[in-house]
């Protein structure tokens, strides 16, 4: 099976994992303060705070900058369902604005159209690994006197113009699960070049608890820490993250230069302001290509090729999620979840197998 993504874990991650669990301190301690300063200075920031996973990273983030009950955070409803439960978790509501027809992301002007006298922040979400225009989206936030989240779990490494993803919005978030493109198995992490939201977000984790006073606490927190068996996995992958990213975009540049000329398939963009570091590549499959979008995932499955639809499912049409907004508001993100499918474009693959993906696809073109 060529899979839609893969873990390859080394003798040295094994090693690392090991010299921990001999170490006597498991949880929160130097790895994950390590991890912590890395990770800081990968995405040019002044501060990392590492929390057990990418959803946790977003609670944090919105309550740590004060959202909750009565407010609103404007977010795309063509992301994981962890982007919008996060604003539920913090007590806010989520309102969503539709997306770019070609980069999948929150379109700026449909997001100012939602901005109400209850909005408090713009939650962006650099999908699939591609990041969404921050000239913009800075612009409108300050405009409207509204903070910008970014919900960067998907992209690590990314770029906006010449600066990575993690250093642009108040507040990012990541997320380091087991698929993405940097990771740790579970874990997240929050980098923002704010201190007092630094200490917040040290403080949220850990109970509430105050950094240097054991037993005195700020207020609600809640046990979100990560554990140094997850930081020593991850800071083995960091060493390798920008030869996967390098191997990723290949593989995307390839696939590309082999599909993009078939009728009816359209690759993805790489806009000028972004490097693009491909956490899923995503095709769309319009009416004009031979098979359905649902019928091409079949024929793929049956020659052994993973693939998704990631997101079959826009957010406001999720029960919990759909006082956000009506299906009327989202023409474009009524269209994309009919037409996207991602297709295997991992580190770890051979020529060969993306050769047998692109015959395959090619196999179907309208004759
Ligand atoms: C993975 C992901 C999350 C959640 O991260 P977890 O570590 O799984 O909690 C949130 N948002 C997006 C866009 C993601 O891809």
């Amino acid at each position: 099976m060529i899979q839609i993504s893969k873990i390859v874990i080394t003798q040295a991650e094994k090693e690392a994992v090991n010299n921990v669990l001999d170490s006597n301190i498991i949880v929160q301690g130097p790895k994950v303060a390590e991890l912590e300063d890395k990770f800081a200075k990968a995405v040019s920031c002044k501060f990392a705070i590492a929390v057990s996973n990418g959803t946790a990273a977003l609670h944090t983030a919105l309550s740590i900058a004060g959202i909750g009950p009565g407010d609103e955070v404007i977010t795309s409803p063509f992301t994981f369902i962890a982007t919008a439960n996060s604003i539920v978790m913090a007590g806010a509501t989520p309102i969503f604005a539709d997306i770019d027809e070609h980069t999948y992301n929150l379109n700026p002007q449909s997001v100012e159209k939602k901005i109400s006298s209850k909005t408090k922040a713009i939650l962006v979400v650099d999908l699939y690994g591609h990041s969404v225009d921050y000239g913009k989206f800075r612009e409108i936030a300050d405009k409207h006197k509204l903070l910008l989240i970014s919900d960067a779990c998907q992209s690590f490494g990314a770029k906006y113009k010449e600066s990575p993803i993690g250093s642009l919005a108040d507040i990012s978030c990541f997320s380091l699960y087991a698929t993405k493109n940097l990771m740790s198995g579970e874990g997240g992490m929050i980098t923002t070049n704010n201190a007092e939201y630094s200490s917040k977000a040290k403080m949220f984790r850990h109970h509430g608890q105050s950094e240097s006073v054991r037993y005195h606490y700020f207020g609600l927190g809640y046990n979100y820490r990560m554990t140094d068996i997850n930081a020593a996995i991850a800071l083995e992958q960091l060493k390798k993250n920008k030869s996967f990213t390098q191997k990723r975009r290949e593989n995307a540049k390839y696939l590309s230069k082999k599909l993009s000329s078939i009728v009816g398939i359209e690759t993805p963009i790489e806009e000028s302001y972004c490097f693009h570091v491909y956490h899923q590549y995503t095709l769309r499959i319009l009416p004009s290509y031979g098979l359905t979008r649902d019928e091409l995932q079949t024929k793929l499955l049956e020659n052994d090729i993973q693939s998704n639809i990631y997101y079959p499912v826009p957010l406001y049409n999720v029960r919990h999620l759909s006082a956000g907004g009506e299906k009327k508001d989202f023409p474009i993100t009524e269209k994309i979840v009919q037409e996207v499918l991602s297709i295997p474009v991992h580190p770890f693959l051979q020529k060969k197998e993306l050769n047998k993906i692109i015959d395959i696809i090619s196999n179907y073109e309208k004759k």
